[in-house]
């Protein structure tokens, strides 16, 4: 990848300067690749960053980021073609970042629920989920019970608690020895990204996170399915209440 992921090092990084490595047209606009980004692609359930990037004398917003074919493509409208070597200097629409963030961090706090109320990985196997507009989180494997109201109390206690998000990338076997599940088709050959909160365990994860569980505000468990032997716990977040 030619691109520097400057969002996995700190999701609270707003704005770059970088230079266009390539320009390929799109529609009616262009698709480029910079030498760094702190646009998150979407992906991981989490959705596209948004933005505006500048030059003295080109403007161009970015509507798209996406990762293809192992690169990240930033999708932009302008007024005029970029050119390669062009020096920008980057901003993202930190309002959407913010709530996606607050939004994925929720969706882990209820993954990291479900490990402490033990249905989590070994009753019930997270799969995937998705962090967008209507989030949810599917686990392989169906429950008896209704934990809605259990699990909706443990999450709500992390975020009472404040506990810190950390990340920090090593190596695989590294990972397996603090993960408290492990999701298929990890690379093997290159650090991974580690999640870690505060007193309760890691994951592996690429996105980006609040720096703390209260950030998210209050965690409300609508519903939980059972959908083709899966189960999904559908969550969203809402301000906390004083
Ligand atoms: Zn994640």
């Amino acid at each position: 990848m030619k691109t520097q992921l400057l969002y996995l090092e700190n999701s609270y990084l707003k704005e770059m300067d970088a230079v266009v490595l390539e320009v390929i047209p799109d529609g009616s606009g262009w698709k480029i690749i910079l030498d760094k980004s702190v646009f998150y692609p979407m992906g991981g359930g989490q959705p596209t960053d948004q933005g505006t990037i500048t030059s003295d004398s080109w403007k161009g917003d970015v509507y798209q980021v996406l990762m293809k074919d192992g690169e990240i493509w930033h999708y932009v409208k302008a007024l005029s073609v970029p050119t390669i070597g062009m020096k920008l200097h980057g901003v993202i629409n930190w309002e959407r970042r913010y709530k996606n963030m607050q939004v994925h961090s929720a969706g882990h706090i209820v993954d990291f629920a479900m490990y402490l109320l033990d249905y989590s990985p070994n009753t019930l196997m997270p799969f995937k989920g998705d962090h967008g507009k209507k989030p949810y989180i599917v686990y392989i494997g169906e429950l008896k019970e209704d934990i809605k109201q259990k699990l909706e109390d443990k999450a709500n206690e992390l975020v009472k608690k404040d506990l810190k998000f950390t990340t920090l990338f090593q190596p695989f076997k590294n990972l397996q020895k603090e993960a408290i599940y492990l999701q298929p088709g990890l690379p093997l050959n290159k650090p991974l990204r580690t999640l870690r909160l505060e007193t309760v365990g890691a994951v592996a994860d690429g996105g980006t996170q609040v720096r703390s569980t209260k950030e998210v505000g209050k965690i409300i468990i609508p519903l939980i399915e059972n959908k083709d032997g899966n189960t999904v716990v559908n969550y969203f977040v809402a301000p906390l209440s004083s």
